[in-house]
């Protein structure tokens, strides 16, 4: 979502006729958009803008802004901290972003401006073909993120987002197909719709599953993708939409966080892993090639190595492709902090950390492995940044696949049959096979 977000800055700024500078010295803005979901992220926002105090005295017409969670969390004490920060900026001004960059420079002092709008819904500007006409030809993207809803009512424990980004919004369906076609009509062939808890989308009867429908059914998208769902609002609807609709690709991240009942009920996730157990069931039956991601949270308190291990076995049950794992982190106002349980020491939490992630390491690699020999459908997204020789892409379910083609034609934008040579941890290596298929 931060990511996305950042796009959009850019986006509104570039209309107003901004461009990228190429290094912080030569900038006349410095935008930093900022995570609060962990300590550490939160705490590199003020190393990050202490790194910038020599260029403003340099320059004393530099403008500094700092957007995002931590604004939203921080306001006036952000500004207050940092004396030559000029503007604080909560998620929900974004689109306010150059008016409230020009009130800067007009010399109207330092501003903080975050306060979430009210009502259930939320506009968003619809990046137009104007703006894609900025972008050189070859520089176009192939894949695009859209929001759909944002902000989170379910109040998970440790979780800062709803106190940071509100409560849970929807946008208008039509909005949002004319947004996917505009993408479409300017080269994008896989979206990826973005919200907090994403399938909890609703709009006045329009449900998730609707909407995909909706969006489906818009000619010349390739692929389609949503992150993050909620496991209990993951429906049989859902789940039949997935195999059933084309452009869906076979790929869910579901959130778990942990493996055992007695924390997932201190993290209130509302479901246990007998529950979320079932949705993977029946996401598998009904999608048997279907590639299942995560996240965990490891070291919550009062975690017991009796809890770790359940985490352990759920992975062995499930066998995900992939997981994102962290070690708990404590964030200001959320009830964990309450709760009384007694914390887990940073070293255990570290070390289960890593066992964690070194059974991961193994059960994704034998997913790539199994690939070795066989063909995989590569939506291609340029050259690959770490050899710009081989071409890059994704498959339908999110892997990475870096490949060499034996044909001179530029294939950005192309789904190729990539013929699978090699697996590695974090992508798998190929030939492409010259058969186009767009
Ligand atoms: S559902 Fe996700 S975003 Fe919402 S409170 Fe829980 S962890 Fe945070």
């Amino acid at each position: 979502m931060n990511e996305h977000d950042s796009e959009r800055m850019l986006w509104l700024l570039s209309e107003r006729g901004y461009r990228m500078a190429h290094s912080e010295e030569h900038a006349d803005l410095i935008l930093l958009n900022t995570c609060s979901v962990r300590y550490k992220a939160e705490h590199k926002v003020y190393s990050a803008l202490g790194v910038f105090a020599p260029l403003k005295e340099k320059n004393p017409n530099l403008i500094i802004a700092v957007g995002g969670c931590v604004a939203q969390q921080e306001k006036r004490r952000l500004l207050s901290r940092v004396r030559h920060l000029d503007l604080v900026f909560g998620p929900d001004q974004i689109d306010e972003l150059p008016d409230l960059v020009e009130s800067v420079r007009e010399g109207r002092s330092r501003l903080m401006a975050a306060e979430f709008k009210l009502g259930r819904e939320f506009h968003l500007p619809t990046l137009l073909p104007e703006t894609f006409a900025l972008l050189p030809a070859g520089e176009r993207p192939v894949t695009a993120f859209v929001a759909i809803m944002k902000g989170c009512d379910k109040f998970c424990t440790f979780c800062i987002v709803p106190f940071v980004r509100g409560r849970e919004k929807s946008r208008h369906p039509d909005e949002i197909v004319l947004e996917v076609r505009a993408l479409v009509e300017n080269g994008v062939k896989e979206v990826t719709l973005l919200g907090q808890t994403v399938n909890s989308y609703h709009y006045e009867g329009v449900s998730f599953s609707e909407l995909l429908r909706r969006l489906d059914a818009i000619s010349g998208l390739e692929r389609l993708r949503f992150v993050s769902p909620y496991p209990n609002d993951v429906s049989d609807d859902l789940i039949n939409c997935m195999a059933d609709l084309s452009s869906v690709c076979e790929q869910i991240h579901l959130p778990v966080q942990s493996g055992s009942n007695r924390i997932l009920e201190w993290m209130r996730r509302g479901y246990t892993r007998e529950a979320y157990l079932e949705k993977i069931l029946k996401l598998k039956k009904r999608n048997p090639d279907i590639s299942i991601s995560t996240d965990f949270i490891v070291g919550f308190p009062g975690e017991s190595e009796e809890d770790f291990e359940e985490t352990l076995s759920l992975m062995d049950e499930v066998k995900y492709d992939s997981v994102f794992s962290f070690c708990y982190s404590s964030r200001p106002g959320t009830k964990a902090l309450r709760l009384g349980l007694e914390e887990v020491p940073g070293e255990i939490a570290s070390e289960r950390l890593e066992r964690l992630q070194a059974l991961q390491r193994d059960y994704t690699l034998e997913k790539y492995r199994a690939l070795v020999g066989k063909e995989a459908e590569v939506l291609v997204e340029g050259r690959s940044k770490s050899d710009v020789s081989r071409w890059t892409g994704k498959t339908r379910s999110h892997i990475v696949v870096n490949f060499d083609a034996t044909e001179g034609v530029n294939l950005k934008g192309a789904l190729v049959n990539v013929k699978i040579e090699k697996a590695l941890l974090s992508n798998i290596r190929g030939v492409y096979h010259p058969e186009v298929r767009s």
